[in-house]
């Protein structure tokens, strides 16, 4: 209360707040113990999955002790620690079409920290259906986004308008994640809640880190009036389940692997129709080392300049060591760039196996 910006009336709005949380794992665990520990009044936790040991590194509001539980009593259990005057709500069925738009009327706020585009897609779709402000955010290795979407101010479908193909990328259980990087995601998204939920937060915001590399930035976006959910001819207007499979094949059709080796790469920049090559690091890093005819866009930069990345020539994207491009790569895709590949392993790489006189940084 003694906060500027929150005082007595603030801790009252949050008391009288109605989260819902999609997800009680690496993000949600976070974002659930500081909202209830902030004082917020109910909690709904959406999550059809049990606690399995292998979660355990990063989903730290579940135990030994409720190993093999459902994560939504699990996760219970250890929020009444925190705050016995919680109410919390459980939803084991998990978020679904079906329930999805009678879910989010109940609540004033949604949080999404899943793990799958079905899942991730439905939310957003949901919210600006039921002009509810979403959190979302997201984790691979050591990276991740977090981004606010508020009613009639833009959705995740003016930034990736069609659902990927689940396999175009890896799962953080496929890929990995550290364990701390859900942390600082999860409680950002915790601290963007906290900001809607006061009435700090008058536009949609998307950020991205690069814990690795120490580095964050903010993107401001405004609503795109073609996006397929929020534009002005939505061509999602009910929450249908054929929209929602986990595996889709609304994305065009395509024979370019999402990933190439860095011995694939150089052959293909020597042969005589080299493939376009851009490099998403900082311009700092572009500084240090690049590898010749290489165009610089930052990753950040990527969404504002997509006029400069040819979507008919074969393109492929690096950065310092392949993390950073995928998620240009997906991103491309998402928009319809067929045929543009990620160079797994980076400029690293090629210093290793291709030219030893690019510096390695
Ligand atoms: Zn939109």
């Amino acid at each position: 209360m003694r906060l500027p910006g929150v005082g007595e009336l603030g801790q009252c709005r949050l008391r009288d707040a109605k989260v819902l949380i999609l997800g009680v794992g690496g993000l949600g665990s976070p974002v659930a113990l500081y909202l209830a520990a902030a004082g917020v009044g109910v909690l709904g936790l959406a999550d059809p999955d049990k606690v399995e040991i292998s979660n355990l590194h990063r989903q730290i509001i579940h135990g030994f002790d409720t190993l093999g539980l459902p994560k939504t009593i699990s996760a219970a259990e250890s929020l009444a620690e925190i705050n016995p005057g919680l109410n919390i709500i459980l939803h084991p069925e998990g978020f679904t079409p079906e329930n999805a738009a009678d879910l989010v009327a109940c609540y004033d706020l949604v949080i999404d920290g899943t793990d799958n585009f079905a899942t991730r897609f439905l939310a957003n779709d949901a919210c600006v259906l039921g002009q509810k402000p979403l959190v979302h955010g997201s984790v691979l290795q050591a990276t991740g986004q977090v981004a606010v979407f508020l009613p009639l101010q833009g959705c995740y479908r003016c930034l990736y308008p069609v659902m990927p193909d689940a396999s175009s990328v890896p799962t953080c259980a496929e890929a990995g994640v550290w364990g701390a990087t859900c942390g600082v995601v999860g409680s950002w998204m915790a601290s963007e809640a906290i900001a809607i939920l006061l009435g700090q937060r008058r536009q949609g915001r998307w950020q991205l880190l690069q814990l690795d590399a120490g580095t964050s930035k903010v993107i401001h976006f405004t609503a795109d009036p073609h996006c397929p959910a929020c534009g002005t001819a939505p061509k999602y207007t009910s929450l249908l389940a054929e929209n929602y499979q986990p595996t889709l094949c609304n994305v065009p059709m395509t024979d370019t692997p999402l990933e190439i080796t860095i011995e694939e790469a150089a052959l293909l920049l020597r042969s005589s129709t080299p493939p376009v090559l851009i490099d998403v690091r900082e311009p700092s890093e572009y500084q240090v080392c690049q590898i010749a005819g290489s165009k610089l866009i930052p990753l950040a930069t990527v969404p504002e300049r997509l006029a400069e990345i040819p979507k008919d020539a074969p393109v492929l994207i690096h950065c310092h060591h392949g993390g950073r491009s995928l998620r240009a790569t997906q991103f491309l895709r998402s928009k319809g760039y067929t045929q543009v590949s990620n160079v797994k392993g980076g400029i690293d790489a090629w210093s290793l196996k291709i030219d030893p006189k690019v510096p390695r940084y």
